[in-house]
Protein backbone atom coordinates (compact mmCIF):
# COMPACT_ATOMS: atom_id res chain seq x y z
CA UNK A 1 0.00 0.00 0.00
CA UNK A 2 1.38 3.33 -0.96
CA UNK A 3 1.37 5.59 2.06
CA UNK A 4 3.69 8.60 0.78
CA UNK A 5 4.87 9.64 -2.36
CA UNK A 6 7.62 11.55 -3.67
CA UNK A 7 6.80 14.55 -6.44
CA UNK A 8 9.07 16.02 -8.88
CA UNK A 9 8.22 18.69 -10.32
CA UNK A 10 8.87 22.06 -11.96
CA UNK A 11 9.87 24.98 -10.08
CA UNK A 12 8.29 27.65 -12.76
CA UNK A 13 4.50 27.40 -13.54
CA UNK A 14 4.93 26.91 -17.36
CA UNK A 15 3.15 29.21 -19.83
CA UNK A 16 -0.40 27.07 -20.18
CA UNK A 17 -2.70 27.06 -16.77
CA UNK A 18 -3.34 23.94 -17.03
CA UNK A 19 -0.03 22.75 -15.64
CA UNK A 20 -0.98 24.84 -12.27
CA UNK A 21 -3.98 22.94 -11.92
CA UNK A 22 -3.07 19.56 -12.47
CA UNK A 23 -0.59 20.29 -9.73
CA UNK A 24 -3.19 21.40 -7.64
CA UNK A 25 -5.68 18.19 -8.34
CA UNK A 26 -3.14 15.96 -8.15
CA UNK A 27 -2.10 17.50 -4.20
CA UNK A 28 -5.90 17.34 -3.86
CA UNK A 29 -6.20 13.57 -4.88
CA UNK A 30 -3.51 12.80 -2.56
CA UNK A 31 -4.91 14.32 0.41
CA UNK A 32 -8.29 12.94 -0.62
CA UNK A 33 -6.39 9.14 -0.62
CA UNK A 34 -4.60 9.94 2.75
CA UNK A 35 -1.01 9.37 0.99
CA UNK A 36 1.66 11.85 1.95
CA UNK A 37 3.43 14.14 -0.06
CA UNK A 38 7.24 14.34 0.03
CA UNK A 39 8.86 17.23 -2.14
CA UNK A 40 10.92 19.79 -2.33
CA UNK A 41 9.70 22.44 0.04
CA UNK A 42 9.69 25.06 -2.61
CA UNK A 43 6.36 27.38 -2.81
CA UNK A 44 7.22 28.41 -6.22
CA UNK A 45 5.46 27.22 -9.41
CA UNK A 46 4.07 23.42 -9.53
CA UNK A 47 5.99 22.41 -6.31
CA UNK A 48 3.82 25.41 -4.31
CA UNK A 49 0.69 23.87 -6.36
CA UNK A 50 0.95 20.58 -5.92
CA UNK A 51 1.77 21.61 -1.76
CA UNK A 52 -1.33 23.75 -1.66
CA UNK A 53 -3.20 21.25 -3.15
CA UNK A 54 -3.10 18.86 -0.35
CA UNK A 55 -2.97 21.46 2.30
CA UNK A 56 -6.22 22.43 0.92
CA UNK A 57 -7.64 19.16 1.59
CA UNK A 58 -6.51 18.17 5.00
CA UNK A 59 -3.42 16.06 3.85
CA UNK A 60 0.32 15.93 5.41
CA UNK A 61 3.15 17.26 3.19
CA UNK A 62 7.07 17.16 4.32
CA UNK A 63 9.38 19.30 2.45
CA UNK A 64 13.21 18.09 1.99
CA UNK A 65 14.87 21.83 1.17
CA UNK A 66 19.21 21.86 1.27
CA UNK A 67 20.01 24.74 3.42
CA UNK A 68 21.45 27.04 0.40
CA UNK A 69 18.31 26.92 -1.35
CA UNK A 70 15.84 28.00 1.14
CA UNK A 71 16.23 31.60 -0.15
CA UNK A 72 16.43 30.82 -3.71
CA UNK A 73 13.24 28.67 -4.18
CA UNK A 74 11.39 30.34 -1.22
CA UNK A 75 9.95 27.98 1.49
CA UNK A 76 6.85 27.24 1.88
CA UNK A 77 6.20 28.28 5.06
CA UNK A 78 2.76 26.38 5.54
CA UNK A 79 3.70 22.47 5.10
CA UNK A 80 3.04 19.96 8.13
CA UNK A 81 7.33 19.85 8.23
CA UNK A 82 10.48 20.91 6.48
CA UNK A 83 13.69 18.74 6.69
CA UNK A 84 16.46 20.93 5.97
CA UNK A 85 19.43 18.72 4.48
CA UNK A 86 23.08 19.63 3.49
CA UNK A 87 23.08 19.28 -0.07
CA UNK A 88 20.98 18.21 -3.44
CA UNK A 89 22.25 14.53 -3.34
CA UNK A 90 20.87 14.15 0.33
CA UNK A 91 17.79 15.85 -0.41
CA UNK A 92 17.30 12.99 -3.38
CA UNK A 93 18.33 10.40 -0.50
CA UNK A 94 15.77 11.82 2.04
CA UNK A 95 12.88 12.33 -0.68
CA UNK A 96 14.11 8.26 -1.17
CA UNK A 97 14.01 7.08 2.34
CA UNK A 98 10.49 9.11 2.93
CA UNK A 99 8.70 7.72 -0.09
CA UNK A 100 6.74 4.72 -1.35
CA UNK A 101 6.96 5.78 -4.86
CA UNK A 102 7.72 8.23 -7.22
CA UNK A 103 5.47 10.70 -9.24
CA UNK A 104 6.89 13.45 -11.75
CA UNK A 105 4.80 15.89 -13.12
CA UNK A 106 6.04 18.60 -15.58
CA UNK A 107 9.10 20.54 -14.94
CA UNK A 108 12.94 21.59 -15.98
CA UNK A 109 15.86 19.96 -15.86
CA UNK A 110 15.87 19.92 -12.02
CA UNK A 111 12.96 17.83 -12.20
CA UNK A 112 14.82 15.43 -15.20
CA UNK A 113 17.64 15.07 -12.75
CA UNK A 114 15.74 13.58 -10.09
CA UNK A 115 13.49 11.30 -12.25
CA UNK A 116 16.31 9.74 -14.07
CA UNK A 117 18.66 9.02 -10.77
CA UNK A 118 15.08 7.49 -9.57
CA UNK A 119 14.42 5.39 -12.93
CA UNK A 120 17.96 4.21 -12.73
CA UNK A 121 17.76 3.28 -8.93
CA UNK A 122 15.66 1.35 -10.03
CA UNK A 123 17.01 -0.51 -13.06
CA UNK A 124 19.38 -1.10 -10.62
CA UNK A 125 17.73 -2.96 -8.46
CA UNK A 126 18.72 -0.60 -5.95
CA UNK A 127 14.76 0.19 -5.16
CA UNK A 128 11.52 -1.84 -6.24
CA UNK A 129 9.23 1.18 -5.90
CA UNK A 130 6.65 2.32 -8.41
CA UNK A 131 7.64 5.40 -10.55
CA UNK A 132 4.84 7.38 -12.06
CA UNK A 133 5.15 10.15 -14.94
CA UNK A 134 1.99 12.10 -14.71
CA UNK A 135 1.95 13.28 -18.69
CA UNK A 136 0.15 16.29 -18.39
CA UNK A 137 -1.16 18.47 -21.49
CA UNK A 138 1.37 15.64 -23.66
CA UNK A 139 4.30 17.22 -22.36
CA UNK A 140 5.95 14.17 -21.86
CA UNK A 141 5.13 12.40 -25.20
CA UNK A 142 8.44 13.27 -26.42
CA UNK A 143 10.40 11.49 -23.60
CA UNK A 144 7.61 8.65 -23.70
CA UNK A 145 9.17 8.28 -27.85
CA UNK A 146 12.51 8.72 -26.36
CA UNK A 147 11.81 5.54 -24.08
CA UNK A 148 10.52 3.82 -27.22
CA UNK A 149 13.26 4.65 -29.45
CA UNK A 150 15.84 3.33 -26.43
CA UNK A 151 14.21 -0.20 -26.95
CA UNK A 152 13.84 0.03 -30.34
CA UNK A 153 17.46 1.20 -30.83
CA UNK A 154 19.14 -1.30 -28.32
CA UNK A 155 20.26 0.93 -25.32
CA UNK A 156 17.24 -0.17 -22.82
CA UNK A 157 15.72 -3.43 -22.27
CA UNK A 158 11.99 -3.54 -23.00
CA UNK A 159 10.79 -4.90 -19.34
CA UNK A 160 13.23 -2.28 -17.87
CA UNK A 161 11.49 0.29 -20.05
CA UNK A 162 7.86 -0.87 -18.67
CA UNK A 163 9.73 0.19 -15.26
CA UNK A 164 8.09 3.69 -16.17
CA UNK A 165 4.33 3.96 -15.71
CA UNK A 166 2.76 6.84 -17.89
CA UNK A 167 -0.66 8.11 -17.44
CA UNK A 168 -2.41 11.80 -18.00
CA UNK A 169 -4.86 11.16 -15.16
CA UNK A 170 -3.50 10.86 -11.90
CA UNK A 171 -5.98 8.42 -10.28
CA UNK A 172 -5.36 5.66 -13.61
CA UNK A 173 -1.38 6.34 -12.39
CA UNK A 174 -1.96 5.85 -8.71
CA UNK A 175 -3.99 2.69 -9.95
CA UNK A 176 -0.65 1.54 -11.97
CA UNK A 177 1.57 2.06 -9.45
CA UNK A 178 -0.85 0.51 -6.89
CA UNK A 179 -0.52 -2.86 -9.08
CA UNK A 180 3.41 -2.18 -9.84
CA UNK A 181 5.62 -5.48 -9.29
CA UNK A 182 9.39 -4.77 -9.86
CA UNK A 183 10.83 -7.05 -12.01
CA UNK A 184 13.73 -9.10 -11.37
CA UNK A 185 16.97 -7.66 -10.99
CA UNK A 186 19.90 -9.38 -13.24
CA UNK A 187 21.88 -12.15 -11.19
CA UNK A 188 24.82 -9.73 -11.58
CA UNK A 189 23.19 -7.12 -10.10
CA UNK A 190 22.21 -9.43 -6.44
CA UNK A 191 25.65 -9.49 -5.90
CA UNK A 192 27.38 -7.33 -3.28
CA UNK A 193 28.50 -4.95 -6.13
CA UNK A 194 25.82 -2.09 -5.36
P1 LIG B 1 13.18 22.57 -12.24
O1 LIG B 1 12.51 21.38 -12.84
O2 LIG B 1 14.47 22.91 -12.92
O3 LIG B 1 12.25 23.75 -12.09
O4 LIG B 1 13.60 22.15 -10.77
C1 LIG B 1 12.71 21.45 -9.95
C2 LIG B 1 13.43 20.96 -8.72
O5 LIG B 1 14.64 20.32 -9.06
C3 LIG B 1 13.78 22.05 -7.73
O6 LIG B 1 13.49 21.55 -6.43
C4 LIG B 1 15.27 22.21 -7.88
O7 LIG B 1 15.90 22.54 -6.67
C5 LIG B 1 15.70 20.85 -8.27
N1 LIG B 1 16.93 20.93 -9.05
C6 LIG B 1 17.31 21.88 -9.90
N2 LIG B 1 18.51 21.62 -10.43
C7 LIG B 1 18.91 20.44 -9.91
C8 LIG B 1 20.04 19.61 -10.04
N3 LIG B 1 21.04 19.93 -10.85
N4 LIG B 1 20.11 18.46 -9.32
C9 LIG B 1 19.10 18.12 -8.51
N5 LIG B 1 17.98 18.84 -8.35
C10 LIG B 1 17.88 19.99 -9.02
Amino acid sequence: MIKSIAVFCGSSEGYDKVYMKAAREAGATLATRKIELIYGGSKAGLMGAIADGVLENGGIVTGVIPGFLKTVEIVHTGITELVTVGNMHERKLKMHELSDAVITMPGGWGTMEEFFEMLTWGQLGLHRKPIGLLNVNGYYDSLAALNKSMVTEGFLKENTANMLLISNNINDLLYQMEHYTAPEIPEWLTRQTT
